[in-house]
């Protein structure tokens, strides 16, 4: 998806209209569902986003990088002059060749590494990986994150319990401590966390606990590691249109209306949240630790 207009970030423009406030079909996808076959068509920032040296010779490892808003913040980091690592599951393949071409396209280098992020010896050996691949790892993003939405906590299976958390939370620990021997100082990790953090919706009870989880995280880690000079911080994102929501994310009936009640009356679009993640990878925010940027249209948050 473009904006129609070939404008940029930095295109001096009205934030309700710059992109088309979406009705989304009624679609079901199965988990983890993928970017290709979404409707509508979602913009990671292929034609949208412009890079200004930003991040010139870093080297990022972006968990769930595939799709979505990782696969935004992969192609944004790749423009503004980085080398990044893509972990996602084996099933996503298709939706990580395509991000892995357009970073290729910037001249950066790209490392696919499919896994699954349940398995705590692929948590550490993902990272092993991508310091082999890059030559070092200087930005970490845990974005990886399942959210399967149950009306009823009778209905929440032990099996959902136990792999949201494995996925959202316990993945976040196990790649950030093994991440912590490769990266020095000036480096940065950054969260994934949500609105859900501060406003659970009342079917999505695993999922809104992890993120709140991943605040504290974000919270204490960042205290923990400021004196060694790696910064922590996260990025809350409100409704964004990506794969996870057609994958059970959300009921079926409830997408048409999607991100439509927000302030701004629209779902963001991935790369509209790219920059906040520029901003905390970059040493433009060395005094910023522990803060959580929400990007959420409007919504009065924390
Ligand atoms: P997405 O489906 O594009 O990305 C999620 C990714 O997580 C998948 O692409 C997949 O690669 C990865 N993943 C899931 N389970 C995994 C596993 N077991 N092993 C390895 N990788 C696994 O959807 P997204 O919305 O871009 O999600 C990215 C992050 O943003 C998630 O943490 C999500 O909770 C968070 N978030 C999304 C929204 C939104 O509205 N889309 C809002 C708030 C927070
Ligand atoms: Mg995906």
């Amino acid at each position: 998806m473009t904006n129609g207009n070939n404008s940029d970030q930095y295109t001096f423009q009205n934030p309700v209209d710059r992109y088309p406030s979406i009705a989304p079909p009624v679609q079901d996808q199965s988990e983890p569902g993928l970017d290709k076959d979404m409707t509508p068509h979602v913009d990671h920032g292929e034609d949208t986003y412009r890079g200004t040296g930003r991040l010139e010779g870093r080297k990022a490892l972006v968990t769930g990088g595939d799709s979505g808003i990782g696969a935004a913040v992969a192609i944004a980091f790749a423009r503004e002059g980085a080398d990044v690592a893509l972990s996602y599951l084996p099933e996503e393949e298709p939706d990580a060749q395509h991000i892995a071409e357009v970073i290729e396209k910037t001249g950066r280098k790209v490392v696919k590494l499919p896994g699954d992020l349940k398995d705590a010896e692929y948590c550490s050996q993902l990272v092993e990986d991508a310091v082999a691949g890059l030559g070092g790892l200087d930005i970490l993003v845990n974005n990886a994150g399942k959210q399967v939405a149950v009306d009823n906590l009778e209905d929440l299976s032990d099996e959902q319990l136990d792999h949201t958390f494995k996925t959202n939370i316990y993945s976040f620990f196990r790649v950030t401590k093994a991440a912590l021997k490769h990266l020095p100082a000036g480096s940065s990790i950054i969260n994934t966390t949500s609105i859900q953090a501060y406003e659970p919706s009342p079917n999505l009870l695993d999922y809104a606990s992890t993120k709140a989880a991943i605040n504290n995280f974000t919270k204490g880690l960042g205290q923990q590691l400021a004196p060694k000079g790696i910064r922590v911080n996260a990025v809350a994102p409100g409704p964004f249109w990506t794969p996870l929501q057609p994958s059970d994310g959300q009921n079926k009936e409830d997408l048409p209306e999607f991100g439509q009640s927000v302030p701004l009356g629209r779902a963001g679009q991935p790369t509209e949240l790219a920059p906040a993640y520029v901003f905390l990878a970059s040493p433009e925010s060395s005094y910023v630790i522990g803060e959580t940027l929400n990007v959420n249209g409007g919504t009065p948050s924390p």
